[in-house]
């Protein structure tokens, strides 16, 4: 697959503000945060989209949304919080590298636009 923005994150090429790394993920804030906390949790492995995730990605998917579980936790979002993953086109993706968005610090409305 093509090399990505966030591939360039992975590898220190770009900075970025990183919260965590592990073996599997790193999670980062994003450059145009949409709320108060606005972090991205990506696969070290550059897989494009939701769509191409199989079923041998089920261990990485589950990390991915226990990481930002415990991101939620640890930035302080006692209120709640929201994950989403956009995917393709329709679903507004802008980088073809798969990532879990984490947003909270404000009421978010729904449903999204
Ligand atoms: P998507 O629209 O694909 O769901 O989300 C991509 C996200 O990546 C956007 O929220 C965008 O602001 C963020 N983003 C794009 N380029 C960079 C970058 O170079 N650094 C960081 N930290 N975030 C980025």
């Amino acid at each position: 697959m093509a090399d990505t923005i966030f591939g360039r994150i992975i590898r220190k090429e770009i900075p970025a503000r990183i919260e965590h790394e592990d073996e599997l993920c790193i999670a980062f804030h994003d450059v145009a945060p949409q709320a108060p906390v606005h972090v991205l949790v990506i696969p070290r492995r550059p897989i494009p989209s939701l769509a191409d995730a199989a079923a041998g990605d089920e261990p990485l998917l589950g990390h991915l949304v226990l990481v930002a579980t415990r991101l939620a936790r640890a930035l302080g979002l006692a209120d709640g919080y929201r994950l989403v993953v956009n995917c393709g086109r329709d679903g507004g993706q802008s980088v073809d590298h798969l990532h879990v968005h984490l947003l909270g610090g404000r009421r978010l409305g729904w449903p999204p636009g």
